[in-house]
């Protein structure tokens, strides 16, 4: 089975672990950085296999790190773009898209 789902996720969290300990103080919210710790957690334990669940991603730059604001935005992490949201029927599906993303951008 792959866990193509978790490995994106374990990715988002090593790269905010790591700006977190390079900055004098945290550039994420560290309840955050917690949330998703335990959300990875939670997964491994459970049965679902995430990579054949919809994931959802920034339209413009295919970021999966999309986050909910109070009043139920969803904004990107990355290009801070709000409610511009694509969904996929699963995580290959934004594979393509993000691969042919990054051969434009060579
Ligand atoms: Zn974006």
């Amino acid at each position: 089975m792959s866990k193509k789902t978790l490995i994106q996720l374990q990715k988002l969290l090593d790269h905010m672990t790591y700006y977190n300990s390079m900055a004098p103080f945290p550039v994420f919210d560290t309840d955050y950085v917690k949330e998703i710790e335990n959300k990875i957690i939670k997964m491994k334990e459970d049965k679902t296999n995430y990579d054949e669940e919809p994931v959802l991603a920034c339209r413009y730059c295919n970021n999966l790190h999309i986050v909910v604001d109070d009043v139920d935005n969803n904004i990107c992490f990355r290009c801070n773009s709000v409610n511009e949201i694509q969904e996929f029927k699963t995580i290959f599906e934004w594979e393509e898209k993000e691969n042919k993303r990054k051969s434009n951008n060579r």
